[in-house]
């Protein structure tokens, strides 16, 4: 009887180790997907009236598919209406591998009236340098970068412009990396996180491409698999 009861409380202990193995493995995967503005102050809009967070939300939709069919955990910020506070959106960050915010973007308002609309396309990418998750916040920065290019996207580099309000200094230029060290959702995030403008909305050339379902599932996957690259490997 002894034999059994120190066998019992063995396999007790191994099915214990094996549960919190598993919770361990996934919160190591778990995924915050952050989708930009809310439907009330929708951010950019563009030439034909598309607006930013439409845009977003196609996308995050697409992103968080994408991402459960290849086995993470994902927290969908957006699930119940987008929390107006910056730093509500980050809350969900602990303990997650990854803060991802995505945006479409705009341009200043005197470079558009100027008729410079026309001059950017492509995506661009923020890192916060400053945290101390910095260097897996680049890793996934650079895969989701390669990932975009690897569907034909490029960098398109107007935050790095010397004008006033821009003039973001990059720390990939190949891979269009930014630094934003200010950038709430980023200083706030205490995952690695990252901010990603998948495309230039204010370009009238760009925003029926971008509004495009299909062009939302095509990126999506890019990211997605940008994403599963850069996780800590799995317990
Ligand atoms: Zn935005």
């Amino acid at each position: 009887m002894k034999h059994t009861s120190v066998r019992q409380q063995l396999l007790s202990l191994v099915f214990l180790v094996s549960l919190y193995s598993s919770a361990s493995a996934c919160a190591a995967q778990q995924v915050v997907v952050d989708t930009g503005h809310t439907t009330e102050k929708p951010g950019a809009i563009g030439h034909n009236g598309k607006r930013e967070f439409d845009l977003n939300r196609q996308l995050t939709i697409a992103l968080i598919k994408a991402l459960r069919a290849k086995g993470l955990s994902v927290t969908d910020v957006a699930a119940a209406g987008s929390p107006q506070s910056l730093q509500a959106r980050t809350q969900a960050s602990s303990g997650a591998a990854l803060f991802i915010s995505i945006h479409h973007d705009s341009m200043q308002q005197a470079w558009l009236d100027a008729g410079r609309s026309r001059e950017f396309s492509g995506y661009a990418l923020f890192v916060s340098v400053g945290k101390p998750q910095y260097a897996r916040s680049l890793a996934c920065a650079k895969n989701i970068g390669r990932g975009m290019q690897a569907i034909g996207e490029h960098p398109s580099l107007y935050h790095a412009t010397p004008i006033a309000g821009e003039n973001r200094p990059l720390i990939d230029s190949a891979l269009g990396i930014h630094r934003f060290d200010d950038l709430v959702v980023l200083k706030t995030a205490e995952a690695p996180a990252l901010l990603l403008e998948v495309g230039v909305l204010a370009n009238p050339d760009e925003e029926p491409r971008l509004a495009a379902p299909q062009f939302a599932d095509r990126a999506a996957n890019a990211i997605a698999n940008g994403i599963l690259q850069c996780l800590p490997a799995e317990q």
